[in-house]
């Protein structure tokens, strides 16, 4: 293993790979991510992979929006599949209060031009003929919502940052991490000793544990 990195990323799951590839995209060299285990051994194995585009939250759109366009375009960019299907959601409202809510994030999609429409029982029988529709008054119609292979995205993403020159150690489990009086830390693992500017916590559940270490 290398002595020195500028930027260390402890944990192989979607979040920390996800961060590896776009640090590299961004111009940044000298990245490394050690995984205790392989790469997606964490929740990221064990997701559904849905990526919808319904949230109330204007970032958190933006941010759906651009993760299922990323995920489009990673296969032709890194040669490694990510397994994305786009299938579009109807979610049904039943009352005015659910409608309400549709009409407003139809009216925030817009904004970022993110497919959002309200539509109507008609539409919905068009759209998904074997749907009960009693009760029914409305629907929302998400063409972008799909769902991924969580495994094989981050994959992709690590193959991303690889291409770009992050290095990627596997089965490398860190163990403590110290930090010196020029704010460098000092990472050690069960594999060898490295010296980063910055760490990046990225261990998930085990988040805590690692955090813990410190200080
Ligand atoms: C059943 C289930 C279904 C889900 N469905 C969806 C879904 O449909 N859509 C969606 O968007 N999200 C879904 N999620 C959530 C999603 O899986 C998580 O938000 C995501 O995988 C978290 O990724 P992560 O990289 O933060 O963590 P993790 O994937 O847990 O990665 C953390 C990594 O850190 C490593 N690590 C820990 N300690 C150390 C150490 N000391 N040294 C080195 N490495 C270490 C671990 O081995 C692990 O690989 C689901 C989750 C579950 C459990």
């Amino acid at each position: 293993m290398q002595s020195h990195a500028r930027l260390v990323v402890i944990g192989g799951g979607i979040a920390g790979c996800s961060l590896l590839y776009h640090l590299a995209k961004l111009g940044w060299r000298d990245l490394v991510l050690l995984e205790r285990n392989e790469l997606t051994a964490g929740s990221t194995w064990h997701a559904a992979g849905n990526t919808p585009h319904f949230e109330t939250s204007l970032n958190m759109s933006r941010i759906q929006k651009y993760g299922t366009e990323l995920y489009q375009r990673l296969e032709a960019e890194t040669g490694q599949p990510t397994g994305f299907h786009r299938c579009g959601s109807i979610r049904i409202a039943q009352d005015r209060d659910r409608l309400d809510q549709f009409r407003h994030l139809e009216g925030q999609s817009k904004a970022i031009d993110l497919a959002f429409e309200v539509i109507g029982p008609n539409e919905i029988r068009s759209l998904y003929p074997l749907m009960e529709l009693d009760g029914v008054i409305a629907g929302a119609w998400t063409p972008q919502d799909g769902y991924t292979d969580p495994s094989s995205t981050t994959q992709a993403l690590a193959k991303g940052a690889r291409d770009l020159g992050a290095v990627i150690h596997r089965r490398t489990r860190v163990t403590s991490l110290r930090q010196k009086p020029d704010r460098h830390w000092i990472v050690e693992t069960e594999d060898g000793t490295i010296e980063a500017e910055i760490v990046v916590n990225a261990a998930g559940t085990w988040a805590r544990e690692v955090g813990a270490m410190a200080g």
